[in-house]
């Protein structure tokens, strides 16, 4: 089956047919750097990162643009504050952005232009909108005249019309229709400005998009995202501006929303006070938690953020690492195994190969469907069940036959390989400390048995019990101990 995407332009899920064979281009419109990065943003992010990872599974090539706002009103008030330069702010808080991310495990984009560092592009793209009649200079502003672009409202499914009439926009005599739009902004004291040929300024917010993409992407890329609330104007306007000047369409060709993050049942804002940064949230709970607790609920759906949904993804995912664990370990004790017992065992009987095949298969449906990672996550815990079963049913234990342990192998590579995808099961330190445990308690399960070979069996109890107070059980079998977390 073919990848389908919900596609905003049309407002259907459609099959997805790129530009070019095999190629897929990704814009995402990035962040504005004037505060910690927060929750809400993870989502748009995580999202992606785990988009372009489905992508490159399925043998696509991947190339992703995401643009750093890095000159805007709200970083030239903090600046004003806090008595610094807006480069400052900018930095400090784009650095908060990219550590944040690389916490969370989420790929760096391919390009991350500034738009600083592209202000001859987008002057060149706002001479070109006033040349071609969709733009005009008035007083050093320059706007875009939206009632030159017929299209103007094709993504919000809006009228012209019925947005006028709507329209509570600030009367600005400079503009000739209330929905027109700034594309350059005059200089204003003290605020940072380059020269352009309507006078000192600095770009509008819009138009940075549209240099960007098309810049690095060029006219007609394959998927464009963001979150709903930039549907209008923010994506209207990319593709007014880039339509209006390259004279093709479409700018993008599927335009991918996803819904926003509330907090405890209600919007996130500042001036409420629900506002939860990355880096205080991943102090509480490690990477894979808020990754799973993003992955398990459909991007378009809006997810409510709180406590209790962490603590429940943490619950859920802890099953499937363990499962992972265990897994891994049994596999080890298998190998070492075989070097010394060649002979055929019988088998379990169990089909864990089969069962990790038809995961694969329902998590590859799920995520072909508009991207449903909740159907791939439904998937990982069926598969994990099954390896489980497999494990209680063979004692965790080293007399597989062949295709036991072909399953076993399988099945655990399986799971790793669409857990990753998700972002699951990455090395990170919380990961990090769990190879540590487990270093730990093989040690002390080294220590017990030399302690038993001595009989000193108090000592030996003691180790046993503490870990048991520690919820780690320790099984004595004839093959050797093994261990358990309860629960
Ligand atoms: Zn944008």
């Amino acid at each position: 089956m073919a990848l389908r995407i919900y596609n905003t332009l049309t407002r259907r899920k459609e099959e997805f047919v790129p530009r070019e064979p095999g190629r897929v281009d990704i814009y995402q419109c990035g962040v504005t750097p004037y505060d910690y990065t927060h929750i809400g943003h993870a989502r748009q992010y995580v999202f992606w990162d785990t988009v372009r990872r489905y992508l490159k599974y399925r043998g696509w090539k991947v190339f992703c643009v995401q643009n750093v706002t890095d000159v805007d009103d709200k970083i030239i008030a903090k600046a004003g504050m806090q008595g610094v330069e807006p480069e400052e702010i900018s930095e400090e808080y784009h650095r908060d952005f990219l550590d944040v991310m690389d916490m969370l495990g989420v790929e760096r984009p391919d390009v991350m232009p500034k738009v600083t560092q592209h202000i001859p592009e987008i002057i060149e793209l706002i001479s070109g909108l006033i040349e071609k009649g969709y733009a005009y200079q008035a007083d050093g502003d320059v706007f875009f005249d939206v009632t030159s672009f017929p299209d103007y409202g094709k993504l919000s499914g809006r009228s012209l019309d019925d947005m006028m009439a709507g329209a509570r926009i600030e009367v600005n005599p400079k503009k000739r229709n209330t929905m027109d739009f700034a594309l350059w902004k005059s200089a204003k004291p003290g605020e940072p400005s380059w020269d352009s040929p309507w006078g000192p300024g600095r770009p509008g917010w819009h138009i940075e998009c549209s240099a960007l993409a098309l810049k690095y992407l060029g006219s007609g890329f394959d998927m464009h995202g963001g979150g709903d609330e930039l549907i209008f104007p923010h994506h209207e306007n990319e593709i007014a501006q880039s339509e209006a000047y390259t004279g093709e369409k479409p700018f993008a060709r599927y335009f991918i929303h996803h819904a926003m993050l509330n907090i405890d049942d209600v919007k996130m804002s500042k001036s409420l006070g629900n506002f939860f940064s990355v880096r205080d949230v991943l102090k509480e709970f490690e990477p894979g938690v808020i990754r799973y607790f993003f992955a398990s609920r459909h991007y378009r759906s809006p997810a409510n953020y709180g406590v209790d949904e962490l603590e429940a993804a943490g619950t859920a995912y802890s099953r499937l690492v363990s499962t992972l664990d265990a897994g891994r370990r049994a596999l080890d004790k298998a190998d070492k195994m075989e070097s010394v017992q060649e002979k055929e065992e019988k088998g379990s009987g169990l089909t864990l190969k089969a069962d990790a095949e038809e995961a694969e298969r329902r998590f590859i449906e799920g995520m072909d469907d508009d991207f449903n990672t909740a159907v791939g996550i439904a998937a990982l815990h069926d598969l994990a069940r099954s390896i489980n079963d497999f494990l209680h049913a063979t004692g965790g234990m080293i007399h597989y036959n062949k295709e036991d342990l072909q399953g076993l192998s399988k099945a655990v590579s399986t799971l790793s390989t669409l857990g990753g995808i998700l972002g699951l099961f990455q090395e990170s330190g919380a990961i990090a400390d769990r190879g540590l445990t487990e270093g730990l308690i093989s040690l002390l399960i080294d220590v017990r048995n030399d302690l038993r070979s001595k009989k000193e069996w108090a000592f030996a109890d003691k180790i046993r019990d503490s870990l048991k107070g520690m919820g780690i059980i320790l099984e004595d079998t004839s093959t050797g101990t093994i261990w358990k977390r309860i629960g």
